[in-house]
């Protein structure tokens, strides 16, 4: 085969716009262990998880048979706005670092809501909509998800209420304005517009929230009314199936030119950009047809996968979801105020969790100043403002191919930009002006997350 010269930017037409998922969960010969009601420790039945999430969603999560699941027309119509993303040959980062290594970044920025979150909420919305609901309620916490939903319900004619981080309402005031342009309703959390907000706002007034107490407002407002639901924009199989779409468009793209990733590298929080990166290459590895090295790069502040425990715990600090099998620091951990908001979630996907603990990946924990100083270098080369997020795939791709210059091996590299870093500002000045600093967790501030895991027999 004549191999055609790599242009910078591979796009796909509208046509190579994948008309199916790719389901990782029913690819896995070793299945993950199943969702746990709390209260009985009994697997999660499929009417349990509709009373919170969206009928179609709930099918999808459980379902672990289909390799390929239709992307409704509706679905990929919204994808043409802003899909195929463009996969782009590094050239001039590879020139800079010097290496013998191809490196590729699929670039999942190009949207208003500026990530990759946006490819979950459009189908999560649809299936709203089709089932009947008017309105859907959820957490943001950075506010990636909490915007990426917020254009897709304007979309679908859907009431949003987002329950938003106090105090990330309150350094992000811009971010809560895009949302309400899109039609949303924000309400900084805790509020005294739900139960769980009124008890957490009398036990410690002036709090200023977490995820946690924003989860429980969040599903409390959806199960209290029939025509909500509530949706979550990781962790969940469902979440990794929809975005599923990154690691189809960039295998298509890279086979066009003859190309073979050796390394396929992901930013981890809950797992979902990850997990969908990696799908249809790492099911062709679980079938024996490629070799391919896949690592996961957390931050160093919240190390589920590097150094957590595989257990039965609560997806939410509040303790009101089911219990999920996964890498977690604890649901009572809670990580330090890092810049890589979307990263410090205690638990990871159970998906993602099982393909780490059966040896199939690896994991790496990066600090966060060595994060900024590859985010700098990647934006000054390659002219994109990377996330905080997406800018530890970044770190870790920087690593690898620095690693080749050493060896001399000319390895392929692909990694996964997942969005870009406008509204992280205040970070980029704190590394600017050399304030930012550095924090991992000691053992003992571990093994007090640990201690808010739940105390149920573990063994199954
Ligand atoms: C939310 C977010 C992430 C992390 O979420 P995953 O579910 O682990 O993919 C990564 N990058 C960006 C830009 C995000 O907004």
């Amino acid at each position: 085969m004549t191999k055609k010269p790599v242009p910078y930017k591979i796009y796909l037409s509208e046509e190579e716009i994948p008309k199916q998922w790719y389901n990782l969960n029913a690819a896995m010969k070793v299945k993950h262990a199943p969702f746990l009601n709390p209260a009985t420790l009994q697997p999660c039945s499929a009417a349990e998880l509709s009373q919170v999430f969206c009928a179609e969603c709930v099918e999808q999560e459980l379902n672990d048979k289909d390799l390929y699941i239709d992307i409704p027309e509706d679905i990929r119509a919204f994808y043409k706005m802003y899909r195929p993303s463009p996969l782009v040959r590094a050239y001039v980062l590879e020139k800079a670092l010097d290496t013998p290594a191809e490196i590729y970044y699929k670039f999942e920025g190009n949207n208003t809501s500026g990530s990759h979150k946006l490819n979950s909420a459009v189908a999560q919305a649809y299936y709203a909509k089709k089932q009947g609901l008017k309105s859907v309620t959820t957490e943001t916490g950075a506010g990636q998800w909490g915007t990426a939903l917020s254009m897709a319900c304007a979309f679908y004619g859907l009431d949003l209420r987002v329950y938003m981080v106090k105090v990330s309402s309150e350094q992000k005031p811009y971010r809560k304005e895009v949302m309400r342009t899109y039609g949303a309703t924000v309400i900084p959390s805790p509020s005294d517009s739900t139960e769980a907000g009124r008890k957490i706002l009398k036990e410690f007034p002036g709090t200023g929230g977490s995820l946690g107490c924003a989860i429980s407002e969040a599903v409390e407002c959806a199960v209290s009314s029939p025509s909500c639901r509530y949706v979550l924009g990781s962790v969940l199989d469902h979440v990794v199936l929809h975005q599923s779409v990154i690691g189809l468009e960039s295998k298509v793209a890279m086979e066009k030119y003859g190309v073979q990733p050796d390394i396929v590298i992901g930013c981890v929080g809950g797992g979902s950009n990850f997990g969908g990166l990696i799908a249809p290459f790492m099911g062709e590895k679980i079938q024996g047809k490629n070799n391919i090295e896949f690592i996961g790069v957390e931050p160093a502040s919240c190390p589920s996968l590097t150094r957590g425990k595989y257990v039965y715990d609560f997806c939410d600090s509040a303790k009101i979801t089911p219990l999920a099998k996964m890498y977690t620091l604890g649901c009572g951990f809670m990580p330090s105020a890092s810049h890589a908001g979307g990263l410090r979630y205690h638990g990871m996907s159970p998906i993602v969790s099982a393909l780490y603990h059966e040896g199939l990946m690896r994991a790496v924990a990066v600090e966060q100043t060595k994060v900024f100083e590859a985010a700098e270098f990647f934006a000054r080369t390659e002219g994109i403002l990377p996330a905080p997020e997406s800018s530890h795939a970044i770190r870790a791709a920087i690593d690898e191919a620095l690693k080749c210059k050493e060896t001399g091996e000319k390895k392929t590299i692909l990694f996964g930009l997942t969005g870009t870093g406008y509204f992280d500002m205040a970070a980029y000045k704190q590394y600017n002006d050399g304030t930012m600093t550095d924090t991992v967790p000691t053992d003992e501030e571990l093994a007090k997350g640990f201690a808010s895991i739940p105390a149920i027999p573990q063994n199954n």
